[in-house]
C-alpha cells in the first residue's frame, strides 16, 4: 500500500513494515547484517492500512558498482496459505479431541455398565443353583445368555476404544504356538460339535513353536475368526491352519506367519466383502437378531493386526464358504522360557499356613453394596469366614488389626483406592516380615490394567462380572498354595 517514494531512500522504512519484533529481529540479523548471504525467511508485516500479511522473503548478493555491498530481496504473500495451514491444523486438532473424547466416553460407559452387568450375572448365577421349575429355569438361562451378550459387546466397546485412543499395549513374551491355538480351539470344541462341523487344525513343519509375541492378542483374533467361522456354517468343516510367507519383506530374524481359518458357510457377497473390516458392520443387517454379534469383532481383530505388523483379508464366495488369511510377524523364541517371576514370597517370610480345620477368613474391600453382598454370600456358602470393607479407609483399619487368609479388593473405591491399600499393606508388611494374598476384584479388564496391579503389589485379578466358578477356583488354588492367579 506504500507508495515508492514513501520507502525508496528512507533507512528506517523497512524496520517499520514489520509487524512482530521477531521478523524485525531476523531483518537486520540475516539481511541487513549477513553482507548479503543468500536466506530465505517468513515475514510478518504490517501493510500501510494495518494489515498483518505472511511474506516469504528470499534474497541474496548481486553485483554492485560502488564499494561495499548490495542484496537483491523478492517477497511473495503467502497469508492466505498460512491462514489455510492454520485452519487445518485447527480443525485437525478439534477432531483428534472429539475422537479422543468419544473414547473415553465409550471407555468409561462400558466401565460404568461392568458394575450393574456383575450384579446381574451374578445374582442369576445364584438363582440358577436355587431349586426352580422347569418354566423359571427357562427365564434364568434367557437372562443369562443375554447378560453374557450384553458382556461381549461391552469388552468389545472397551477393546475397540482403546485401539482407537492408542491405548492397547502389546506384551512381547515367549509363548507356544500350537499350545495357544489348541486351547482356543478346544473352546469352540461343544459348539462346533453341537452343528456336526469338525474343525482340522495343521502346522506346517516350518513354523517355528516358541515365538515371542502377544499370545493374548493372537487368541483374540483366532476366536473371533473361528467363532465367526462357526456360526455362520451350518454343514462341512472349519480348517485352521499355520505357514509361513516367505514373499514378504520383513526384518532379519523375524518369520512371517499366515494363518488361514476357512469354512463352509453361507459366505460372503463380493460387494461386502470391502466393508467387513469397519467397525459396526454386517452384511445382512438382520444377522445381529438372527446369528448376534455386534459387527465390532472383524474391526477388532484388524487394528490389533495392524498395530502388531501384520494383515487381514478375506476370499469368499456366497454359498460356498469364506477364508480369512492373516499374517503375523513374529520372532522365534530360542531362549528357552525365562524362570518365572520372582517368588512373591521372599526368604526369612513368615507365611502362616492356615490350619485346614479353621474356615480361611477373607477381606472382601467393595464400595458397590450388591456386589458386596453377592460376593459374600458365594463365599460364606463355602464356608469361609467373611469379613467386609465399604471403602479403602476401612480395609486398611481391618488390616492393621486383624489378620486374614486372603484379600479380595476392588480397585476403585473412595477414599483409598485398592492398589494404594495394596501399597501402604506391602510396606507395613515388609517391616514385619509376612504377606497377605490381595486379589483385585475390578471392572478393568485389560492385560495392562492386570500388570498395574501386579505392579502395586496385587497377587491376580478377578475380573466382574464374577463366574462364581472360576471365581471360587481362583480362590481356592490361592488359599491352597499361598500363591498367586493369573
Ligand atoms: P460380528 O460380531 O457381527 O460377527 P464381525 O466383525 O466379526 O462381527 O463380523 C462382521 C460380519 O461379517 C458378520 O456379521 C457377518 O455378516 C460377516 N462375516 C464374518 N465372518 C463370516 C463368515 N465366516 N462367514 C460369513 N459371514 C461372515
Amino acid at each position: 500500500g506504500y507508495l515508492a517514494e514513501e520507502v525508496v531512500g528512507n533507512p528506517m522504512a523497512p524496520e517499520r513494515l514489520f509487524a512482530d519484533a521477531d521478523s524485525r529481529r531476523r531483518w537486520q540479523q540475516d539481511i541487513c547484517a549477513g553482507n548479503g548471504a543468500p536466506s530465505e525467511m517468513e515475514l510478518v508485516i504490517r501493510c500501510k492500512k494495518g494489515l498483518r500479511k505472511t511474506i516469504l522473503w528470499a534474497n541474496g548478493a548481486c553485483a554492485c558498482t560502488i564499494p561495499g555491498w548490495a542484496v537483491w530481496g523478492s517477497g511473495i504473500d503467502i497469508t492466505e496459505r498460512k491462514e489455510t495451514e492454520k485452519a487445518l491444523g485447527d480443525a485437525r486438532l478439534a477432531a483428534e479431541n472429539a475422537s479422543q473424547a468419544k473414547s473415553d466416553f465409550l471407555a468409561n460407559v462400558s466401565h460404568e455398565v461392568r458394575t450393574p452387568l456383575t450384579i446381574i450375572t451374578g445374582a442369576l448365577e445364584l438363582l440358577g443353583e436355587t431349586a426352580l421349575s422347569s418354566y423359571q429355569q427357562q427365564f434364568v438361562n434367557m437372562s443369562q445368555s443375554s447378560a453374557e451378550t450384553l458382556l461381549r459387546l461391552i469388552e468389545d466397546l472397551l477393546d475397540f476404544s482403546r485401539i482407537e485412543a492408542r491405548r492397547m499395549v502389546f506384551e512381547e513374551s515367549p509363548f507356544d504356538l500350537t499350545d495357544v491355538l489348541e486351547t482356543t480351539l478346544a473352546g469352540f470344541a461343544m459348539q462346533a460339535a453341537k452343528k456336526k462341523l469338525p474343525i482340522h487344525f495343521e502346522v506346517a513343519p516350518a513354523v517355528p513353536r516358541r515365538i515371542l509375541g502377544d499370545s493374548l492378542r493372537l487368541r483374540q483374533v483366532v476366536t473371533n475368526l473361528l467363532s465367526n467361522a462357526v456360526k455362520f456354517t451350518e454343514r462341512g468343516r472349519i480348517d485352521l491352519r499355520i505357514d509361513l510367507k516367505t514373499d514378504e519383506k520383513i526384518e532379519p530374524g523375524c518369520a512371517m506367519l499366515f494363518f488361514s481359518v476357512r469354512d463352509t458357510g453361507i459366505g460372503i457377497p463380493p460387494e461386502k466383502q470391502s466393508l467387513l473390516f469397519q467397525s459396526f458392520s454386517q452384511v445382512d443387517g438382520s444377522s445381529t437378531r438372527r446369528y448376534g454379534g455386534t459387527g465390532l469383532g472383524l474391526a477388532i481383530s484388524q487394528r490389533i493386526l495392524q498395530q502388531m505388523g501384520g494383515a487381514i483379508w478375506v476370499e469368499s464366495e456366497p454359498g460356498r464358504g469364506s477364508e480369512f488369511f492373516f499374517t503375523l510377524p513374529a520372532r522365534p523364541a530360542i531362549q528357552p522360557e525365562e524362570a518365572p517371576a520372582p517368588a512373591k514370597i521372599r526368604k526369612g517370610d513368615i507365611v502362616s499356613i492356615r490350619d485346614p480345620r479353621r474356615p480361611a477368613r477373607i477381606l472382601v474391600a467393595e464400595d458397590e453394596a450388591m456386589i458386596r453382598h453377592l460376593v459374600s454370600t458365594v463365599l460364606k456358602r463355602k464356608g469361609w469366614e467373611v469379613i467386609t470393607a465399604t471403602d479403602g479407609a476401612e480395609a486398611m483399619g481391618h488390616l492393621e488389626n486383624d489378620s486374614f487368609d486372603l484379600v479380595l479388593m476392588d480397585i476403585q473405591m473412595p477414599q483409598l483406592d485398592g492398589m494404594q491399600v495394596t501399597r501402604i499393606l506391602r510396606q507395613k508388611e515388609a517391616q514385619l516380615g509376612r504377606r497377605t494374598p490381595v486379589i483385585a476384584l475390578t471392572a478393568h479388564a485389560g492385560e495392562d490394567d492386570r500388570r498395574r496391579f501386579l505392579r502395586a503389589g496385587m497377587d491376580g485379578r478377578i475380573t466382574k462380572p464374577i463366574q462364581v466358578g472360576e471365581f471360587l477356583q481362583t480362590i481356592e488354588r490361592t488359599l491352597g498354595d499361598g500363591g498367586g492367579t493369573t
